[in-house]
This record gives C-alpha cells, sequence and structure tokens, in this order.
C-alpha cells in the first residue's frame, strides 16, 4: 500500500479556508471499514469501487458542489459499501405478484410445491439415477422416470418431456412432417406473449404450413380439400389468448381425428395450458384437459408444465406410442431435453394429481385459483389499513373489489371475483399519473418489489396470490423512503 499524502490527513478541512479536496485512493482502502469490506468483497471490486466513488467525488468537488461531510473518511467508506452492496443483488428475486394474473409469465409463472422444492434439492446436491437403471445396472432413459406417472395420470400410452411447450411443438412438427405439410386452421394461427407464433415455429421445424379457412371460419371440406400426398398431420391449436366471437365456424375435435384417420394422418392438438383435471370441481371456468383431447382422438398432445399443470417450465408430449417413438429417436431431442433439475420437479409434481381430493391444498397454482373470495376479502379488510398507515400524505389506500385472471393465456376472458387494496393520488388531475407511476416505482424500489398493476387511475395490489403477510407488512415502513423525493399532485 502506498503511503499517505501528508495534506490527506488535513482532512476535513475547515469550513472556507481552502478548496476541499477528496481524499486518495490508498488513504481510503487504508481505512478500517474498506479492510473489511475486501474480506468480504475481494480486493479487485472493492478497489474499482472505491476509485469510482473517489473519481465521482473529485468531478462534484470541482464543479464546488462538495461539503466537507462529503469528503470524510466514514462518509466516503459508508458510499462504498452501498455500492458494494447494491452490486451483490443477486439479478433473479423474489418479488409479490399482486398484479391478479396468477399464472404471470413475465413472473416465473407456477409456484412450485414443497415436494418439488425437495426433488429439485436432492438433484442438486447428489448425484442422482437420472439415466441408470438402478434394477438392471446399465444406461437408462431419463424420460421413464416420469412417463409411467404421466401415462397413469393421464391414461396416455406414451410420453417424452422437453424444455417447454415450444419446443415440444417444434420437436413434433420436425419428427413428423419435415420438408412435408401439416395442416392448420387461419383461425388457430395464435402467437403466445414473447413472439412464439406457430407459423414462424413450423418453419423452424421444417414444416410446410398449409393454411385452410379464414380468420372466423373453418370448415370441415376446408380441411378435406387441403390433405394431398404431401400432409402429414392436422394440428389443431388451442387457441388459449383470445377469442374470435360473433359469425363463426371451426371444426370440433373429434370430428377432425375422424377426418385424420380416414386418410391415416396422426392429429397432433397443442393444448396450451392443459389441465390434467377438470377445474369446475373448484368452481373455476373450464379448461380442456389432456384426457378429454385424447378421448376426442388426438394421437399427439401437447401442454406446457408451468401453466396450469402447476410445475416448472417444461413441455410434455403424450400420445401414440408410436408417435413418441419416432420423437424421442429425434436427434433435435437432445438438444431440447429437460435437465435434471426441471425432471424431478416435474415428477413430483405430477406425482400429486394421483390424489386430486387433496390437490387444491398441495399445488399452489390451484390453490390460488381457487382462493375463496371471503378469504381474500379479510385479507384485504386486514391489509388496506396498514398500506393507508404508511402511504406518503398525497396517497389514499382502501380495500376494493377486483377481478384475477389465470394468465399464461388460459380463459382471458374469465375472471375470478377478488378483492384487493386499491391506492390513489388524493389530488386528482394534473400530476396524478406521475403521483401513480411514482407509487409504482416506490412498491418495486422495496426489498421484496411489489408488483401491482394500474387499472384507470389506481394501483390495485389484487390479494390473491398474497400468502406471505408478514413479510409483505414488515417492509410497508420503508414505502415513505423511496417517496421521499415526490410530494404527489405537486406538478
Ligand atoms: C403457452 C402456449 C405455448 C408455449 O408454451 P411454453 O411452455 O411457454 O413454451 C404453445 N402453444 C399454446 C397453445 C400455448 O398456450
Amino acid at each position: 500500500m502506498q503511503p499517505t499524502s501528508p495534506a490527506d490527513d488535513a482532512y476535513p478541512p475547515e469550513a472556507g479556508d481552502r478548496p476541499l479536496r477528496p481524499p486518495s485512493v490508498d488513504r481510503l482502502l487504508a481505512h478500517e471499514a474498506l479492510r473489511l469490506l475486501i474480506d468480504q468483497h475481494g480486493r479487485p471490486r472493492v478497489l474499482e469501487t472505491t476509485r469510482k466513488v473517489v473519481a465521482d467525488l473529485r468531478a462534484r468537488a470541482a464543479d464546488g458542489a462538495a461539503t466537507a461531510r462529503d469528503c470524510a473518511l466514514d462518509t466516503l467508506a459508508g458510499e462504498i459499501a452501498a455500492r458494494l452492496a447494491a452490486g451483490d443483488q443477486p439479478g433473479l428475486r423474489r418479488v409479490f405478484n399482486l398484479t391478479g394474473t396468477v399464472l404471470h409469465t413475465n413472473l416465473g409463472r407456477a409456484p412450485l410445491p414443497e415436494p418439488a422444492i425437495a426433488a429439485l434439492e436432492l438433484a442438486a446436491r447428489h448425484p442422482t439415477n437420472l439415466e441408470f437403471d438402478l434394477a438392471h445396472g446399465r444406461r437408462g432413459d431419463r424420460d421413464d422416470l416420469i412417463e409411467g406417472l404421466l401415462r397413469e395420470v393421464t391414461g396416455a400410452e406414451a410420453a417424452t418431456f422437453v424444455n417447454n411447450n415450444a419446443a415440444a411443438v417444434l420437436l413434433a412438427l420436425n419428427t413428423l412432417a419435415l420438408s412435408k405439410e401439416a395442416i392448420v386452421s387461419r383461425g388457430e394461427l395464435v402467437e403466445i406473449g414473447g413472439s412464439f407464433r406457430i407459423p414462424d415455429v413450423m418453419a423452424r421445424a421444417g414444416t410446410r404450413l398449409r393454411e385452410v379457412g379464414t380468420t372466423n371460419r373453418t370448415h370441415l371440406a376446408d380441411y378435406e380439400q387441403a390433405i394431398g400426398p404431401r400432409t402429414r398431420l392436422l394440428l389443431k391449436v388451442h387457441t388459449s389468448n383470445y377469442e374470435v366471437r360473433g359469425f363463426t365456424a371451426s371444426v370440433g375435435q373429434r370430428t377432425l381425428a375422424e377426418l385424420s384417420h380416414a386418410h391415416g394422418l396422426p392429429l397432433m392438438v397443442d393444448l396450451g395450458s392443459g389441465a390434467l383435471v377438470p377445474l369446475e370441481r373448484w368452481g373455476l371456468p373450464h379448461e380442456p384437459t389432456v384426457q378429454e383431447a385424447l378421448q376426442d382422438g388426438a394421437d399427439l398432445v401437447s401442454i406446457s408444465g408451468d401453466k396450469l399443470l402447476g410445475g416448472p417450465q417444461a413441455g410434455i408430449l403424450l400420445g401414440r406410442r408410436g408417435l413418441i417413438d419416432r420423437i424421442k429417436r429425434n436427434p433435435l431431442r437432445r438438444a431440447l431435453r429437460l435437465d435434471k433439475l426441471t425432471l424431478g420437479a416435474l415428477e413430483a409434481v405430477v406425482r400429486l394429481y394421483r390424489d386430486p381430493d387433496r390437490l387444491a391444498e398441495r399445488l399452489p397454482t390451484l390453490r390460488l385459483l381457487a382462493r375463496k373470495l371471503d378469504e381474500i376479502g379479510a385479507l384485504a379488510a386486514r391489509i388496506a389499513p396498514q398500506v393507508q398507515g404508511h402511504v406518503p400524505p398525497g396517497y389514499e389506500a382502501c380495500v376494493t373489489a377486483c377481478e384475477s385472471q389465470v394468465g399464461s393465456g388460459a380463459r382471458p376472458s374469465d375472471r375470478l371475483q377478488s378483492a384487493g387494496v386499491a391506492i390513489r393520488p388524493t389530488a386528482r388531475g394534473r400530476g396524478e399519473g406521475r403521483a401513480l407511476a411514482e407509487m409504482a416505482a416506490a412498491l418495486r424500489a422495496l426489498p421484496v418489489p411489489v408488483i401491482g398493476h394500474i387499472v384507470a387511475g389506481t394501483l390495485v395490489l389484487d390479494l390473491r396470490c398474497l400468502e406471505d403477510e408478514a413479510t409483505f407488512l414488515q417492509q410497508l415502513p420503508q414505502l415513505r423512503l423511496h417517496l421521499a423525493s415526490a410530494e404527489p399532485g405537486q406538478p
């Protein structure tokens, strides 16, 4: 370490007696607080951060904008510690999803049940029989670990697993219709959020898309006329994230299956969300199940693992043994396969479906979707006064009725009655939008960021997905810190 220059020892100077000079980097590094930071973060990071802090201070001092307090060693050590801590914040962080969308793609979709978390940990920590047949002591297939369970739960002949449903569609089309045609209705050329477009995926799969019908109406004859020597399969896509209303016609899955089979072609159904149990029993809107799709003649069904199934991100292909075997032999499968962590978690989730009577207690996605309105209402009645107690002057918070949705494209027009807290600026008119945006930003700046959504000039926190009430309440006092600079309603 360089010896410190004598000039540094004169700080902090008497106010006004001479220009302020920040301490040297070396002098700072010798400070006791920085030695502790070096132990914690390592010398290179502390050195770099110290250099930046000193450079920033020198720039301010040159402008005459630095005070003696700014130049004090303790102040600078505090600033360096704060910057290092901010840089240590993990990229992937926990948040509160109070958007009202239970399966929110941007917030990570399904939260996992405890047995899945235990399986993740086990697979992370220890060697496993991932591709090892313990009975015979030889190489095994990772799919075998869950295939039996899914066959039992769904009645499908066979199943295979990939990274997500987009990969499942890609792999199936690439296997069954490479350089050939797949027929799909123009009413089903869906785009899912994040720019997953069925036509684009088909093109990349090397499959020629044969579109039939029109946006609002497709008839059996349209499919019939399109079938030719190059046709390899008929595809039905569950239009999960929109509805075509009015003068519409589509061909039912059973009819389409009959047509496919009469021509010796398989029918593939991309179900998207794909429930494994009828959701009506929990008072939820009907969502087509995998079992129904199979009973109605689908030869291959694809679903996501992290939508209504309530598991980790995965794509599941179920259906006829012959088709699944061909898919498994596709070399692309290697590039799309599930990793051991996901596989373990998925197995644990599917296992819960063996006991549907207890599913709503055990599977968080279903528990949240089926949460009773009076329970959410009681929560809102407890929470709203606390929020009101912590919003700064210029805002008010109260209980509100609101509507949740399933999310991830499932049943977009069906709403679930819910309750929450509404936060709005007290002064209407000028500055209101800005005040609302500042409140939303302050909630996002909390240690566990709170994500709500703005409807009609109000920030709504839908409490359907709030289960950890204590953590939420504990951080409320910090809300004012993040709004300190803002006087709501002022221009
Ligand atoms: C969500 C969805 C997909 C994409 O599934 P991911 O698991 O997100 O890749 C594909 N098709 C349909 C119909 C969907 O709803």
